[in-house]
């Protein structure tokens, strides 16, 4: 959740970042945001990160410990263990 320029314009969320560089034309930030391999069985995601599987920057903590609603900016939250930074 976050105010549409900070959503679009500096994304924290993985996920989030990862759907917008699809869209991208740079292969580069395609390659770099693509699900990571191989994919975490889906039993696993459905105690911790619903995002786990997709994630290219899931650590082991995203296994085990659903992330908490956290405000990372003024107005901007997200459920993640590691935001990206802007
Ligand atoms: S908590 Fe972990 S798996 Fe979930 S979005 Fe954040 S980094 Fe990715």
């Amino acid at each position: 959740m976050a105010p549409r320029d900070a959503f679009f314009f500096e994304p924290r969320h993985p996920y989030t970042v990862m759907l917008m560089a699809a869209f991208s034309h740079n292969p580069r930030l395609r390659r770099m945001w693509s699900p990571p391999e191989p994919l975490p069985s889906a039993e696993t995601s459905v105690v911790a990160c619903p995002y786990l599987s997709r994630c290219p920057l899931a650590q082991e903590r995203c296994r085990h410990e659903r992330p908490a609603l956290r405000e990372l900016a003024p107005g901007q939250f997200a459920r993640c263990h590691f935001p990206v930074r802007p």
